[in-house]
């Protein structure tokens, strides 16, 4: 019998539908894996018992006939979900006793359509990094290579994924947390089109850029799940009122026509197979467009100015009094202080303390304000590109993973870390990463469009 775990979502699913196995048996296959892959530090909490209670549960709905999209699928959600009474903790000290007492949005649809939850993934803390190393309970490590990181900072997820633990995972993004490990861990991840997914009870890193996604071995189990996540919702004021598209019927393998726009910004630095990835777009019958994004370049910028000035008011929050870990102190001031400073990471309060000067009277004016304006001129690259061609096409992370070693000395900082991710994420616009570390952007809404001409690139040998 083929080994379980090494099955796609879609194989999975197409077993569990024929009576080949039971979700037992696919979650027990599963649950084994991540026992013998400890040491990879991929989950933060496992949950065993609640996995093979719903895999149960699903195995007896199958037998009555009743099978949702994801039915018996066991997969790991990303620590910044919240799961109700499952501990979340943002990879946070300050949310390390956090019980939640409500579930997320997406993570109810992907229950309500049957999907069984192994666990919780490791995660940069409040998902601000590039590699799991800012996290409370220590770093992930990269299935291929354990010296070095699995990208971040969806990094739990992406070894998870890729090392067997889980059939797919969910992820965020807010400046390429999903496409980026994806990328380091060779395989496919999707950010849909900012206001697709909800963000209720996904813990707010920066609100206007925050998104969740998924990572699964191929784009076609990327469609798959992420249809199920995608859809309206009233208790998220940016959540869209479009109609779900149907993603994974999409996926005809049909290129032919479709314009491609190569953005000169993005091929700086290519990796290895990007002239055979080229050439191979175009012998499936694409027309190849160069495109100019001008304004990429100031991205980084403009990502760490507005996502740091939304971070330090999402943050405020935790303040000892209504969540997570408290500190006392000889006064209410005190005890804020102490909370917060033996409960926050470095990274994330020297971000905090950098976004309170940008949202400040003078730093509003002379940063935040900019910013904003450099956003909108972002947002017209993007509209400009969009008249000429169908999506755009670039590598995703143009660079190798970093050593473990490299990475606390500060890689991640490097320019070619995220500047090609950046840019769609301040726009809103879909993009996905294929296992092959090519990248697709589409228009606001074709969601559709990214995923079919993400499945073709992953055809590339
Ligand atoms: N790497 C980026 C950062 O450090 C992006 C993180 C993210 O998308 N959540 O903030």
């Amino acid at each position: 019998m083929t080994n379980l775990t090494d099955l796609t979502l879609s194989q999975t699913l197409k077993g569990l539908e024929n009576k080949e196995f039971s979700s037992v048996d696919v979650t027990t296959a599963y649950l084994k894996n991540m026992e013998d892959k400890r040491r990879l530090n991929a989950y933060i909490t496992e949950t065993p018992e609640i996995a093979l209670d719903m895999a149960k549960a699903s195995d007896e709905r199958r037998a009555k006939g009743i099978a949702g999209k994801m039915e018996g699928a066991p997969i790991a959600i990303k620590d910044m979900f919240c799961t109700k009474g499952i501990r979340t903790t943002a990879a946070s000290r300050i949310l390390s006793n956090f019980v939640p007492q409500f579930e997320s949005t997406t993570t109810q649809k992907l229950w309500d359509a049957g999907a069984v939850c192994l666990g919780k993934t490791n995660t940069d803390e409040f998902a601000m990094g590039s590699s799991t190393i800012t996290s409370y309970f220590g770093v992930t490590k990269n299935p291929h290579d354990e010296t070095r990181v699995p990208g971040g900072s969806s990094g739990g997820s992406a070894s998870a994924v890729a090392a067997n633990m889980c059939v797919a995972a969910t992820g965020t993004e807010t400046g390429g947390s999903i496409r980026h490990p994806a990328s380091f861990c060779q395989i496919s991840g999707f950010k849909p089109t900012y206001g697709r997914c909800s963000r209720y009870g996904v813990i707010a890193y920066a609100s206007s850029l925050d998104q969740p996604g998924v990572l699964a071995r191929s784009v076609e189990d990327c469609a798959r799940m992420i249809e199920v996540m995608m859809g309206h919702d009233e208790r998220d004021a940016t959540s869209s009122r479009r109609e779900v598209p149907d993603l994974v019927s999409g996926l005809d393998k049909n290129i032919k026509g479709m314009k491609i726009g190569i953005p000169k910004e993005y091929t700086e630095l290519v990796p290895e197979n990007w002239e055979k990835a080229l050439q191979f777009l175009k012998d499936e019958g694409a027309e190849l467009v160069d495109v100019q994004m001008p304004h990429t370049e100031e991205a980084g910028m403009v990502y760490y100015v507005i996502s740091q000035g939304e971070a330090t008011t999402n943050l405020a929050r935790y303040d000892g009094v209504r969540y997570g870990v408290r500190e006392e102190g000889k006064t209410l001031d005190e005890m804020y202080m102490n909370t917060r400073m033996a409960g926050f990471g470095q990274e994330v309060r020297n971000r905090m303390i950098l976004g309170t000067f940008f949202t400040s009277a003078k730093g509003y004016h002379d940063y935040f304000v900019p910013a904003q304006k450099m956003r909108s001129l972002i947002k017209q690259d993007f509209d400009k590109a969009f008249e000429k061609v169908d999506v755009l096409f670039s590598p995703a992370v143009p660079i190798k993973p970093f050593t473990i070693e490299e990475a606390k000395n500060g890689a991640a900082k490097g320019r070619f870390n995220d500047n090609y991710l950046m840019p769609s994420c301040l726009t809103g616009v879909p993009a996905g990463c294929a296992n092959n570390g090519l990248q697709v952007i589409g228009r606001m809404w074709d969601d559709a469009t990214v995923l079919k001409v993400l499945d073709v690139v992953e055809m590339m040998k």
